[in-house]
């Protein structure tokens, strides 16, 4: 029977999303299950090779017809030996060999990225990329993560860490990271950081404003709610947007001057302030970008929506042509 089938799925920390998908990446089924991370994660694996198995035979579809599994997980990946570290929403301590286990379970080939690189692709492909070949991806949630597409395929590095774009200093000896050093983008334009933003702006406010006023009272502040207030016309709240879409603007300027994409697509919680955020991050990126690359590069908001994971992992399982035969 001709393989004509992929199968892909978004591995995160509350959720696994799984999605069958035809070659041209069309999803005809999806479904999703919790993710079990207790007992340091490991009923994850177990549970993803059972759901697989269970829904294979539930829409009897034979493994004959499937070209692959691609999965998008947190954590490190070893594209080699297709293991995942590092993957510490998970509970996962050490070295996971979820390759191995996952084709032994399904007797399916799988093919391994991470979460932020498998958005991206899949924005590339099925989304705000319309399939071009040379397209950036920044996710603005809890963390700041990217992805880089270039001619068609995700750039790894050296070490994997390529599209780590919510590690880029924005501001020397700025607000501390997790990371360790200071000023990354990831502590401005996360939903974080944006409330680190409105607290400092409001600790140094005389002013009157709703948002001093809820910082004042204690009142628990969100990103969304500084995105809101400002919509409303917010003094403070609008000082806040400006500073997230200027730290925004300038990191994606940088991107376009180094790595010339057609787009930039602005996805992840954040971006649910849409064409209110976007605009005013291109007054930004238009400022520092250089001539070329400012006139080559559009900055769009995401189209998939939690769909964009599932899209791209099923295109690396696509792409790698991977067999265990
Ligand atoms: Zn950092």
């Amino acid at each position: 029977m001709a393989k004509d089938k992929l199968i892909g799925v978004d591995l995160g920390g509350t959720t696994i999303k799984f999605a069958i998908l035809t070659q041209d990446g069309e999803i005809q089924q999806k479904w999703s299950i919790r993710t079990n991370i207790l007992d340091e994660g490991s009923h994850i694996v177990p549970d993803i090779i059972d759901s697989i198995n269970h829904h294979l035979d539930l829409f009897q579809l034979s493994t004959d017809r499937i070209i692959g599994i691609g999965m998008g997980t947190p954590g490190t990946v070893d594209f080699d030996n297709g293991t995942v570290r590092a993957a510490y929403n998970l509970n996962w301590s050490g070295v996971q060999e979820v390759r191995a286990q996952i084709e032994a379970g399904t007797g399916l080939p799988l093919t391994l990225d991470n979460d932020a690189n498998c958005a991206a692709l899949g924005e590339q492909w099925k989304g705000a990329g319309d399939n071009e070949p040379d397209v950036d991806f920044i996710t603005l949630g809890t963390g700041v993560g990217g992805g880089l597409v270039m001619n068609g395929k995700l750039v790894h590095g050296a070490a994997g860490s390529a599209g780590e774009i919510g590690h880029v200093v924005v501001e020397p000896d700025g607000y501390q990271c997790t990371c360790g050093n200071k000023g990354c983008l990831e502590q401005y334009a996360s939903a974080t950081g944006v409330v680190h933003l409105a607290q400092d702006a409001a600790e140094n406010y005389v002013g009157k404003a709703r948002l001093k006023e809820m910082i004042d009272n204690g009142d628990e502040v969100t990103s969304k709610i500084v995105f809101d207030l400002a919509k409303e016309g917010d003094y403070l709240a609008n000082e806040v947007v400006d500073e997230v879409a200027h730290y925004l603007g300038l990191a994606c300027a940088n991107l376009a001057n180094i790595i010339n994409p057609t787009k930039i697509i602005i996805g992840g919680g954040v971006s649910a302030a849409g064409i209110f955020l976007l605009d005013r991050v291109n007054q930004s990126f238009q400022k520092f970008a250089f001539s070329t690359a400012r006139e080559a590069t559009t900055l769009k908001l995401a189209e998939l929506g939690n769909d964009a994971g599932a899209y791209g992992a099923a295109s690396i399982a696509l792409q790698s042509g991977r067999t265990i035969d």
